[in-house]
């Protein structure tokens, strides 16, 4: 079995009156991400781990961010197409670990909700899945809000 880990990272402007979202979950906040698609850094951070894995290019070369096609788009979709292109390619996914950082809003109380919306799109067990959450103590454009970013790895085999 060829085992193979991958890393991705994303970074969105964060802008008043924008929806967030992370993980595939809505969160609660005055700010949101400024986006072709719907802007989830975290999804987006976690693709580009996958692809990286497979050795497969990025997400903006799946889906560009110029394309009619993905205007607005759902990034669950996203990470379903990303994880049909590993399968189909004979890619199982072992685990994934991520990290987000921003300012505000406290994401505590929605990690869980991400866990379990990730663990379903990607077929995998909610342990397989973990998400984390950090300010950068107000350093930065995270912790000026002028922005967020997210960072995942993923472990990924082929059998
Ligand atoms: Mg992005």
């Amino acid at each position: 079995m060829k085992i193979r880990t991958g890393i991705g990272i994303d970074v969105h402007r964060l802008e008043t009156g924008l929806p967030l979202w992370l993980g595939g979950v809505k969160i609660p906040s005055d700010k949101g991400c400024v986006a072709h698609s719907d802007g989830d850094v975290l999804i987006h951070a976690i693709c580009d781990a996958l692809l990286g894995a497979a050795g497969m290019r990025d997400i903006g070369y799946f889906f560009p961010d110029n394309s009619p096609a993905y205007k607005g788009i759902d990034s669950k979709i996203l990470l379903k197409k990303t994880m049909d292109t590993l399968s189909s390619n004979g890619f199982a996914v072992s685990n994934v670990d991520s990290v987000i950082c921003l300012q505000q809003p406290k994401l505590k109380d929605y990690i869980i909700d991400m866990r379990e919306c990730l663990a379903e799109i990607m077929e995998l067990g909610v342990d397989d899945i973990a998400v984390k959450a950090t300010t950068t103590e107000q350093l930065g454009f995270e912790g000026r809000e002028e922005g967020i970013s997210a960072y995942a790895t993923a472990l990924i085999y082929k059998l």
